[in-house]
């Protein structure tokens, strides 16, 4: 079975379905197409798994006739940093580059500011990688070749937003494919580094120039859209057009540098989870490793969205190296790039980050410090996990649940995604389930075999190949999960007339969606369904608050019990009108079936966005009962005990580990935090593999040897207290 769900075919007729005026005759979007063989992967350079501890210097324009050299090679020494990434070229050169155009810096002088670093930690036995930046050029740049400079949808050369004096450079075009091309090859052949790390390489938003107006028409016959409509036909071809475009730019570039150095590969600064721009799949089967760019808490962001981003790059590269980017500055939107975050706060992030599987990789922008407060907590951080290394180098997660995210959902039907997938993650950290992210063009039982159950937080675009894959997995004894639009649109976001999943689900959709709704209600049918596992925790509840948005659906089949049944809205004022008009209905709002020996659940309402709304305590009772009753089988681990935990567990080769982060914090759902505040302690189940003996249990973090003892397969270790991140290291023999 094919995994790839789009065809050119495919293509042309949903397109066509859709109305378009234009004929679509000339376009491959070849990125998706089944007739071109993708380009086999280059071969994986020899160091990419060694890497545990990263350092970026980046340097500032000035940094050469100021920074201390012999201070940052000591901190890398004393962080026991053994990778590094430093500033290369492409906005400023740090070395006395020979390439038109390529400005060095106006204060290296005579010096090699980065020969001078690159000798410093590879004598410190540093994997070292150079950074360049392309995004920014100058007024000589710009008047000698204009074709290098993005252009504004008016038409204008588009100026710099934050350095009004340089101009924007199209990161699709002859600047990136040619100059910087050069650029990497001179960096390359003068100092043999390991890899060139890329940031800001795939342009700023839409370039109008004329190259991008004639390959985009060349390749699609559309003028540039100008709309953000995913349904209209320019803008569907230009999200898949302009991926093309930069994977043929990375390829192009990692050629260019592997014929001078076969041992390197370019590493683009990309990816994420349903709302990133490119296509992940196609990202995990290029890149060999890869660096994870969420580099601290902004707004209203969980503590645990740093693994969440590792989870998010796992779901596409598997176990290759992860690499987690994180600030030692505050990361806001008015960008203080010289600021020092708070030592608790990175020591949270770095934790969840590292438990979630990712190697930290700890950035600074300027060599001169303005601010010395996070050198310490840094240190402290990383000379920690140099002692705890061992266990950190993961094989594989243990856990039996997973949660699916939807690129193609984010690019056509454009709904708002990541609340859906929000309100799972948060509940399932509650629930203390250990979980990992599944992307959903790779659904095949190489990719999702080791689940028990899938949950599917409204991910309405689904081809009929992904919608076969579920039912497959369900065959095999898989259950699934599912809110609201799940399958209710194709792969290009074209609605259909029912759910592509109505078999699975045991139901259809009226064709209605009732929403925003105020003042509804679910009833809990407690005495048709007395004692359901749906409703533990909620014995005495007559009734809880419904969501905001749900589907008219009809049960194709007899359900067993119905646990839920919709209470309609009534009014919410005057206060005198606000009684119900209907006490009770008979319209189930949770539909459970077994099929074999899996299980299904389907919510026809927005329970999971509902929740990362409002975080009500029901709807997460609901959520955590769902993938309890989906899952059946005992826990690989089970943590009880007060507080919120972000709770992971891992296989190594001779080892086994329980990571336990401590979210509990005033700070938890707006940083940054002001302390760590420990929790008390901790009753750790953990189901050992079949056949393991185990010869040592410690925690790492406290240093101790805990109390456990073993009941055949069950171990069972109490953790006395936790501050940030404890680690409970179980060696098998
Ligand atoms: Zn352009």
């Amino acid at each position: 079975m094919t995994t790839l769900p789009f065809t050119r075919r495919q293509f042309l007729k949903t397109t066509t379905v859709a109305g378009a005026a234009v004929t679509l005759a000339p376009f491959t979007p070849r990125l998706f197409a089944t007739e071109v063989q993708p380009a086999l992967p280059a071969p994986t350079p020899s160091w990419v798994d060694k890497p545990m501890r990263w350092a970026q210097l980046t340097l500032v324009e000035d940094d050469p006739g100021k920074f201390d050299l012999a201070f940052w090679l000591d901190y890398f020494r004393r962080t026991k940093s053994d990778a590094v990434c430093l500033s290369g070229g492409g906005c400023v050169a740090y070395y006395p580059t020979q390439i038109p155009f390529h400005h060095r810096s106006q204060w290296l002088g005579n010096r090699d500011v980065l020969g001078e670093l690159v000798a410093g930690c590879r004598k410190l036995g540093m994997v070292v990688i150079a950074r360049t930046d392309p995004h920014a050029t100058y007024d000589d740049v710009a008047a000698a070749h204009p074709d290098w400079i993005a252009v504004t949808a008016d038409g204008q050369p588009r100026r710099h937003w934050a350095s009004p004096e340089m101009w924007v450079t199209c990161g699709l075009g002859p600047y990136n494919f040619e100059f910087m091309t050069e650029v990497k090859k001179e960096i390359m052949s003068r100092y043999m580094v390991d890899g060139i790390f890329i940031n800001r390489w795939d342009g700023s938003g839409m370039c109008y120039c004329e190259n991008c107006r004639n390959n985009f028409k060349d390749v699609s016959g559309f003028e540039l859209p100008r709309t953000t409509n995913p349904q209209d036909p320019a803008r569907r071809a230009y999200i898949l057009w302009r991926q093309q475009r930069l994977f043929d730019l990375w390829q192009h570039w990692d050629q260019a540098v592997r014929e001078i150095n076969p041992d390197s590969c370019v590493i683009p600064n990309t990816g994420g989870g349903a709302t990133s721009s490119l296509d992940m799949k196609k990202i995990g089967e290029l890149a060999p490793t890869l660096m994870a760019d969420r580099q601290a808490r902004r707004g209203l962001m969980s503590p645990w969205a740093i693994g969440m981003n590792a989870k998010e790059y796992r779901a596409a590269l598997g176990m290759k190296p992860i690499v987690g980017i994180f600030s030692v500055g505050l990361e806001e939107p008015y960008r203080w790039k010289d600021s020092v975050q708070n030592g608790a706060e990175i020591r949270l992030w770095v934790a969840d980050l590292v438990a979630n599987g990712m190697r930290p990789w700890f950035t600074k922008f300027g060599g001169v410090l303005h601010d010395e407060r996070w050198l310490k907590p840094v240190e402290d951080i990383y000379r920690r996990l140099a002692g705890w290394e061992k266990y950190l180098r993961n094989e594989s997660p243990l856990t039996r649940v997973a949660v699916v995210y939807s690129q193609q959902t984010a690019w056509f039907v454009g709904n708002k995604v990541e609340d859906n997938i929000n309100g799972w993650y948060q509940a399932l950290i509650e629930a203390r389930i250990p979980f990992e992210l599944v992307h959903d063009r790779l659904l095949d039982a190489a990719h999702i075999g080791q689940f028990k159950t899938l949950i599917l937080p409204n991910i309405a675009a689904l081809s009929d190949a992904q919608c076969d894959q579920l039912r497959a997995f369900v065959n095999n004894g898989g259950s699934v999960i599912a809110t609201y639009e799940t399958s209710l649109c194709d792969e290009w976001g074209v609605r259909r007339k029912d759910f592509g999943l109505a078999d699975l689900f045991g139901v259809g959709w009226k064709g209605r969606t009732e929403g925003p709704m105020q003042n509804s209600y679910l009833r809990l049918e407690h005495d048709s369904a007395r004692g359901h596992p749906l409703l533990r925790g909620l014995e005495d509840a007559p009734r809880i608050v419904n969501g905001v948005w749900r589907l008219e659906v009809e049960p194709r089949e007899k359900f067993a019990q119905v646990p839920l049944t919709l209470i309609p809205s009534y009014p919410d004022l005057p206060m005198e009108k606000v009684y119900p008009r209907v006490e009770k209905t008979d319209i189930a709002e949770v539909f459970l079936r077994e099929s074999g020996k899996g299980r299904v659940i389907y919510f026809p309402w927005d329970i999971d966005r509902t929740f990362w709304e409002v975080l009500s305590v029901d709807h997460f009772k609901l959520l955590r009962n769902a993938v309890e009753w989906a899952t059946n089988e005992e826990p690989t681990v089970s943590v009880t005990g007060h507080g919120v935990l972000d709770v992971t567990a891992w296989r190594q080769k001779h080892s086994m580990t329980v990571h336990l982060v401590n979210l509990t914090n005033p700070m938890m759902m707006k940083g940054p935090l002001r302390e760590l505040i420990p929790v008390s302690e901790q009753q750790v189940r953990l189901h050992l593999p079949d056949g393991a003996r185990v010869s040592r249990v410690h925690l790492l973090a406290a240093n101790t040897k805990p109390r456990f003892t073993q009941n055949g397969r069950e171990l069972h270790v109490v953790v006395p207290s936790i501050l940030d991140h404890e680690v409970v290291a179980v060696d098998l023999v």
